[in-house]
């Protein structure tokens, strides 16, 4: 059984909705997930928002327009009257209990329920639709499956134990619909898998079913060798290994939710990134298999700070980078590149909040310097042991440029260099002329 999951803008016109059967073939036993229709999640924190500042009125006017945005999409969905009215009903339905929440207190809870209605109503929606066409679906409820533990950490076995029998209720149904993004937490409570979501949950269904397969499809073309933006003649990245694309996924965030590489590596399920608009582009295939010793992908992340702690007594010391360690843990920020010499130790954070705790900290240990607007590149792809000289392809490319920290060896799959904000253009461009 493959899952296959679409994002907002896949779902985000009722044209572009109906056009999801081009690439949903009804014939295949399949789980489509999706997510809100493009918008509908930003409309809803700002719902919440306003009611979180106990500006009910405020509330009440947002509701009022996303509803409207929802009243015209039906029109468009349904041109039978019974599905019209179903939809309309689902709408009033909805949309009551956003407005109905101005006369509870106002919690974290309710909040909760509040981003939950998007990806209710896009499932619903759907569902309906495919009614009106004649495709028989089952709209599977992911709160009855989806969960996450007090630590928010998804539950995959319990997803199992619970999908598995409401997928044996339907022996002859080929297609199931269900809501990516939801999920209840260890309370019971309704909660979420945090923004962009959807992609998480298709890979845990996959994890909980083991899926043959699991599908994202978004709006361009599998993930690319370099920044698109940035860099000219980009390309597709075609196969990556579970461990690359865990490497990739801190950067490629925009393209896949970076946790949903964990579930699909733990299970071995393929994953295949997709694009709605080209649907017989190859995209990339994230799967165990790779070409060894290949450079795949060079990526960047900015707003970067570097944290330097140089102190004679690290020489020799043992116990040092433990406490180092513990002020970052005790301001829960985490750290992402690390550089050792015997006297000092940098670090990269790009979570700030804490910076000047963190650094009044640090300077019980030694002398601390800091330096902002720095950015990670990194050059991804398969540098094993057995494997020589992209070290020094890395470095030679960037060898005009000021380097403030380089990471190699850390995993198999990764070298990574700390350069100024500044140079990032360049050491881009510079790597992808000479890399690829
Ligand atoms: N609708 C949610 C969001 O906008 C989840 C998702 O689209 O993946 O974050
Ligand atoms: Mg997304």
């Amino acid at each position: 059984m493959k899952v296959l999951k679409f994002g907002g803008t896949s779902v985000g016109s009722p044209e572009r909705m109906k056009k999801l059967l081009d690439i949903v073939n009804p014939a295949q036993r399949q789980i489509v997930v999706l997510s809100a229709v493009s918008g509908t999640t930003n409309s809803l924190v700002e719902i919440a928002n306003a009611y979180l500042t106990d500006n009910k009125a405020k509330a009440s006017t947002l509701i009022a327009a996303l509803k409207t945005k929802y009243e015209t999409f039906i029109q468009e969905l349904f041109d039978k009257d019974e599905y019209l009215q179903m939809g309309k009903e689902v709408i009033t339905y909805h949309f009551d209990l956003l407005a109905a929440l101005a006369n509870d207190l106002f919690t974290p809870v309710e909040e909760k329920i509040i981003l939950a209605q998007g990806e209710l109503l896009s499932t619903t929606l759907y569902h309906i639709y495919l009614k009106q066409i004649g495709v028989p679906s089952v709209l599977l409820p992911a709160l009855d499956f989806m969960k996450v533990d007090g630590d928010h950490e998804p539950m995959v076995d319990y997803l199992t134990e619970h999908i598995t029998p409401l997928l044996q209720q339907y022996p002859d149904n080929k297609l199931f619909i269900t809501q990516g993004y939801i999920c209840r937490n260890s309370f019971g409570e309704i909660d979420n898998l945090r923004r962009g979501g959807s992609d998480y949950t298709a890979s845990l269904i996959g994890a909980g079913i083991r899926a043959e397969e699991v599908q994202i499809w978004t709006d361009i073309d599998g993930m690319h060798n370099n920044d698109p933006r940035i860099v000219k003649g980009t390309k597709p990245i075609a196969q990556l290994s579970f461990d690359e694309a865990a490497e990739l996924a801190y950067f490629g965030a925009k393209i896949l939710h970076p946790q949903s590489v964990f579930p699909a590596q733990r299970y071995k399920i393929p994953v295949r990134l997709l694009n709605t608009m080209e649907p017989s582009a190859a995209g990339t295939l994230i799967s165990s298999t790779t070409d060894k010793g290949a450079i795949k992908s060079i990526a960047a992340k900015d707003n970067i700070t570097a944290i330097k702690i140089q102190s004679s007594r690290m020489l020799l010391a043992y116990g040092f980078l433990r406490r180092v360690f513990e002020v970052f843990e005790r301001y829960k920020t985490p750290i992402d590149m690390i550089t050792t010499s015997e006297v000092a130790v940098s670090v990269t954070i790009d979570d700030t909040t804490y910076l000047g705790e963190i650094t009044r900290e640090l300077n019980d240990f030694g002398s601390v310097e800091v330096d902002v607007n720095q950015s990670i590149v990194c050059i991804v792809g398969d540098f094993g042991t057995e494997t020589h000289g992209y070290a020094a392809r890395v470095i030679e490319s960037v060898k005009h440029l000021p380097l403030r920290m380089i990471s190699y060896g850390g995993s198999a799959y990764n070298i990574s260099i700390l350069v100024k904000t500044g140079d990032k253009v360049e050491a881009l461009r510079s790597l992808h002329s000479r890399l690829f």
